[in-house]
């Protein structure tokens, strides 16, 4: 498979008063398009802002991150908001739903900035959210359901503009065990099925089982990539 997401070189600082942080330190990392990544490492890492870098929320200091085939710093504001609608979904821990709108609507969304008509736009939420199990429960507001169905809202949310990345950042972090699984194999089904790139933080060694491939991070450094699905074979699961 092509690299979908390649990090060459990247440096990144936080500057609080007269003190500068090195969160990432010449940062070299290859994903293939297709794959599930976990990845992991302890509070503090660089995980979030590993992940915000290549969805282009922030800017790198130093370095180069390709998403496909742009190159991420060749983007101004504009471009970056077009880019963004259009090749990444995100996913947060706390969901990141609107109170106000159905699911329906919060869904719909993200398609505001795509050249749809309103029909189109409800048709392609409807159908995201019949992708993540919950068309039945459309018309409900966030507060009507479940913390498990918000994040697969959210999920839906993050498909329906067909990115080809899926960035998230904690996403189980806020469920209960069973909950988190429907939601992990839920992303396992968007990665084998649609063959979408996702690039997951999680604290949760069994989440990370989810993931074809681990991603250590520690101090802005890379560490080792575990392949999980070779260690699957090996325990015979
Ligand atoms: P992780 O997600 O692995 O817990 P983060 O990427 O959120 O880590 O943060 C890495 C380090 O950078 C932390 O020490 C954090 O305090 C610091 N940091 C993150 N964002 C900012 C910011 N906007 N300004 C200053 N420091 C920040
Ligand atoms: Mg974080």
């Amino acid at each position: 498979m092509a690299t979908a997401i390649d990090i060459r070189s990247v440096t990144k600082t936080y500057t609080r008063g007269n003190e500068t942080l090195r969160v990432l330190d010449e940062l070299d990392l290859s994903m293939a398009g297709g794959t599930f990544y976990a990845l992991m490492g302890p509070s503090g890492s660089g995980k979030t802002t590993l992940l915000n870098l290549c969805g282009a929320l922030d800017h790198i200091d130093s370095g180069e991150i390709v998403v496909g085939d742009t190159h991420l710093e060749d983007l101004d504001g504009s471009e970056l908001a077009a880019w963004r609608a259009a090749h990444v979904g995100f996913v947060f821990q706390g969901f990141n739903l609107l109170p106000v709108l159905s699911a329906r609507e919060n869904v719909e969304l993200p398609l505001l900035l795509a050249p749809l008509s309103s029909r189109q736009r409800r048709e392609q939420a409807e159908r995201a959210l019949e992708l993540v199990g919950l068309k039945d429960r459309m018309k409900h507001r966030p507060k009507e359901l479940s913390g498990g169905q918000e994040q697969r809202v959210a999920i839906a949310r993050a498909i329906a503009c067909d990115p080809q990345v899926i960035l998230a950042d904690e996403p189980t972090g806020d469920l209960d065990r069973a909950s988190a699984d429907s939601v992990l194999e839920l992303m396992q089904r968007l990665n084998k099925e649609l063959q979408k790139t996702i690039l997951m933080v999680t604290h949760d060694p069994q989440a990370a089982t989810y993931a074809e491939k681990t991603i250590h991070l520690d101090k802005g450094k890379l560490g080792r990539i575990e392949d999980n699905t070779a260690a699957a074979a090996r325990s015979g699961s």
